[in-house]
Parts: C-alpha cells; sequence; structure tokens
C-alpha cells in the first residue's frame, strides 16, 4: 500500500498560530508571520487534459492555502504532519520553512465509511435533495465500491440541508469554499468530525465545473454535477488513488510497441478504469471497475491475485465476485505489470461496447506512487486503447526479451494466459547456471585426488566454451 498516505485527522498538536512578528516593510495588517502546525492535504482538480494540484495546511477542519516552491511540494506528502514558518497573507501561506514533525497515519479503505454530503450555494439552490445526495454516496457509490473491493469496502451518507456560504472568489478557491461551509455547518448544529469524508456539493445554479478531492484524505468537492462518475471518481483520490494513465510506447526504430523506454504518458488516458477519463458518449452514471493495479494499490486483491514469474494460469473475470484468481504480478526488469481479464457485466456492462477489451488479457502497467498506466497489447492497430487486450493466440515479448505472455484461450471459465521465459532471459539463465557449475567445480578442483583433476578440468572447460558461445549468440541476438 506505498502510494497510500495516511488519513487521519489531527486533533492535537493544531493549535499554534502565533503571531510572531509583524512583517518589515510595511506590511498590511492582513499579513503576518506565523510559525503553525498542522497536516499537509494535497488536493488534485480535474482538467481535461491533466490535473491541477493544490497544498494546504489542515487545522481541525479548516484549510489553509500553503504557497511552496517545488523542492517543498516534492518534499510533502499528504496527511504527514508539519511544522511550517511563512507568512500569512488571508487564508494562506506563504512559506519559507517546512519541517515534518510526524508520519503520515493510514488511510481507511476497508470496512464503512461515512461520507457527509454538505449541499451548498452563495446565490442559488439547485433541486438535488438531501435524498438525492444519500442515494448517490450510499445506494449507487456504495454499490460501486462493494463490487469493486469485494465488498471490502462499503459507503454509507447522510447529507446536510442546504447551506449559503459566501461566495468565494472563484469556484476553484476550495479552501474557502470548505472554510465556509464546515462554519456553516457548525452554525447548522452538525459536527462533520463524527464522519469520515465530506463531499461538498456546490449548487449547480452557482457553479458548474470539475471535481476536487484530497488523496488520500477526507474532503471532495463537486462543482454542479452529481453523479456516479463525478463522486466516486473523486471518492477514489480520497482512498489514496491518483488517475488512471495509460502509455504509448516506440522501439528504438521509433514503430509502436506495447512497452519501451520510449513512451509518452496520457494523464487520464485508461478510460477503462473509473480513476481514468469517461470516453465521449459513455454515461457518467455507469462509470467502470477500477483496474488490477489500483485494486491492489488498496489492498482489495490479496487473496485474488499471485506474483508470477512464468506457468499457465487461469484468470477469473474481474467482475466474479466469488474468490478465485483475478490477477497476475508480473516483475520485468524496470516495470511492474498486471495482467487481468475484464468481462461486461455488473458494473462492467458498458464494456459490451468494446470488445477489444473483453476479447483478450489487459496488461498495466503499475508504479507504487505514480499509480497505473493501460498498455496497448496491440500496437499500431486502428483501434488505439479501445483494443488494447493481448487477443487469443497474440504472444507478447517485452523489449528486452525477458518473458513472453501469450493469450491462450478464453472461455467461461476466464482467460487462460502463459507466461514464458523470453529467449534473452533463457541465455542468461543458462550463462549463470553453467558460471555456478564451474565455481562448484573449481572447488572440487582444490580436494580432487591427481588422477580426477584432469577429468574435472575438461568439464570446467567445456562449460567456459558454451559460455563463450552463449554469450556470443545473446549478443547476436542484441540481448
Ligand atoms: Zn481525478
Amino acid at each position: 500500500m506505498g502510494r497510500l498516505k495516511k488519513l487521519h485527522v489531527l486533533v492535537g498538536a493544531l493549535a499554534v498560530s502565533a503571531v510572531l512578528s509583524v512583517v518589515p516593510g510595511g506590511a498590511s495588517a492582513a499579513e503576518r508571520r506565523v510559525d503553525v502546525q498542522g497536516s499537509v492535504s494535497v488536493a488534485v482538480g480535474e482538467t481535461p487534459t491533466g490535473h491541477i494540484v493544490k497544498y494546504f495546511l489542515r487545522q481541525g477542519t479548516r484549510l489553509y492555502g500553503l504557497d511552496l516552491n517545488a523542492a517543498q511540494r516534492r518534499s510533502l506528502e499528504p496527511n504527514e504532519q508539519v511544522s511550517i514558518a511563512g507568512v500569512k497573507r488571508g487564508s494562506s501561506i506563504d512559506v519559507d520553512h517546512v519541517q515534518s514533525v510526524g508520519p503520515a497515519a493510514a488511510v481507511a479503505v476497508t470496512g464503512t465509511q461515512s461520507v457527509l454530503v454538505m449541499r451548498v450555494y452563495w446565490n442559488q439552490r439547485d433541486t438535488v435533495s438531501k435524498q438525492d445526495a444519500v442515494n448517490q454516496v450510499a445506494v449507487t457509490d456504495d454499490e460501486f465500491y462493494r463490487e469493486n473491493s469485494y465488498n471490502r469496502l462499503g459507503l454509507t451518507a447522510s447529507a446536510t440541508p442546504w447551506l449559503q456560504i459566501a461566495q468565494p472568489t472563484s469556484c476553484d478557491d476550495i479552501g474557502a469554499i470548505n472554510n465556509s461551509a464546515q462554519a456553516a455547518a457548525t452554525a447548522a448544529g452538525i459536527d462533520t468530525s463524527v464522519f469520515n469524508h465530506d463531499m461538498i456539493y456546490i449548487s449547480s445554479a452557482d457553479c458548474i465545473g470539475r471535481g476536487w478531492a484530497e488523496i488520500g484524505g477526507r474532503i471532495t468537492w463537486i462543482q454542479g454535477t452529481l453523479n456516479t462518475y463525478r463522486t466516486a471518481h473523486e471518492l477514489g483520490h480520497n482512498l489514496g488513488l491518483v488517475h488512471a494513465h495509460s502509455k504509448s510506447c516506440t522501439d528504438a526504430a521509433g514503430s509502436p510497441v506495447a512497452l519501451s523506454e520510449s513512451c509518452v504518458s496520457s494523464e487520464y488516458g485508461d478510460s477503462f478504469d473509473i480513476m481514468g477519463y469517461v470516453p465521449p458518449g459513455f454515461d457518467e452514471n455507469s462509470p467502470l471497475q477500477l483496474s488490477a493495479p489500483q485494486k491492489d494499490a488498496l489492498g482489495w486483491l490479496s487473496g485474488r491475485s499471485l506474483a508470477v514469474s512464468d506457468g499457465t494460469y487461469t484468470l477469473a473475470p474481474t467482475e466474479d465476485q466469488a474468490a478465485s484468481l483475478h490477477a497476475l504480478k508480473l516483475d520485468i526488469p524496470g516495470h511492474t505489470l498486471w495482467l487481468e481479464y475484464r468481462q461486461p457485466s455488473g458494473m462492467d456492462a458498458p464494456l459490451a461496447s468494446f470488445p477489444g477489451i473483453t476479447a483478450g488479457v489487459l496488461v498495466h502497467e503499475a508504479e507504487p506512487t505514480t499509480g497505473s498506466w493501460l498498455l496497448d497489447m496491440t500496437p499500431g492497430s486502428l483501434g488505439g486503447f479501445n483494443d488494447a487486450a493481448l487477443p487469443v493466440g497474440n504472444t507478447w515479448t517485452d523489449i528486452a526479451r525477458t518473458v513472453t505472455v501469450r493469450t491462450d484461450s478464453l472461455g467461461p471459465g476466464g482467460a487462460t494466459v502463459t507466461i514464458g521465459i523470453g529467449v534473452c532471459q533463457q541465455i542468461k539463465n543458462q550463462i549463470q547456471d553453467n558460471l555456478d557449475q564451474i565455481s562448484i567445480l573449481q572447488g572440487d578442483l582444490g580436494e580432487a585426488p591427481p588422477s580426477l583433476k584432469p577429468a574435472i578440468l575438461s568439464k570446467i572447460r567445456a562449460l567456459e566454451a558454451q559460455n563463450a558461445k552463449l554469450s556470443q549468440q545473446a549478443t547476436q541476438l542484441r540481448c
């Protein structure tokens, strides 16, 4: 669960907001030096081409924007406890120094989590009722996450009455929106701290736009569109997930290949995972399941996946709830791959329109902190990522020829796939075996009676000769 950072709202260690000195040089009364502690909140906002990230310091239910340089950003983890010195302007802090004072606590990704939908507006409410809000999360999103987690995670929900808040500077002024919403909830007698998550739904009469979410956190912001994709995607960020990417790669000659060291990544490029982009024409109320590496990052594949290096396996469809083998993890030099088999049932029913996804084995690359990439196992085909699965009868070999992956057959029981050892790896293994044997024989040589030494020496020479041939072969094959 490397990528998941901790979610525990800090209760102690928050308080100091001391005015140490007035900023020299005629700073206004609104600017003051502060030395404060709290936890780091990292919020991601959706854009069609990428995403925006904002950093905050959380104190209780309040968020203070953090103005950080790139190095400071890189040094911080979501929910890490920090001490910050800087200049406070309004509700944000221009950070001079940031220091970690405590590790991040674990994000809860199992059990039943409660969500408070806070309906807010500044000018005008819309028609989303309390019941609409509760049903979205506690019925539809709950079903989505129960199916994805194999019943390890469920959601309950409550909704506030419409809360009127001060108009923020923009719909993306999410710190101010949160702080105003929290204050309005408190004034209405609602204790938000008893919930695991706050989903701030902004009236469509005031804002229609993107979603935002704390990564490995508690708050989501939904700008005027309450549907399953928008809410369950943002809740996915709260669980610690980042986006479902895709990767387009080429070989040394510039020809498309499924995976190489020369790739272009697309932030939301895996459209077959709710953490990716919903393709045009897709119903935002029918989002697709999380892919295997995302489920693995949340610990939901335990007992349903295997780390393999070779052999033949049958993968049950991801959507089957019964406990069986759902995914294979395959480590090759420099890359970790996940193999799975998707079928158009349950939440994945819309996959019926994508035979190029369901008629083979889907392959993702995964990286612990930066997420997952869908790989196109039919590189160069006209279908792009819509036929990303490795079709029956096709064998894929990685660029270093370490492994081969072949989809043998598809049937009601699942997809049968064979992982083989690639030719370069076979040569490498054989050379190593020979070296091991040579080392043993050299040991024998020292202890052997003189009459046996010539025979041992001749065995060593034969193995050395074989290795020389194998090395030559490897060079010819450009291993
Ligand atoms: Zn997102």
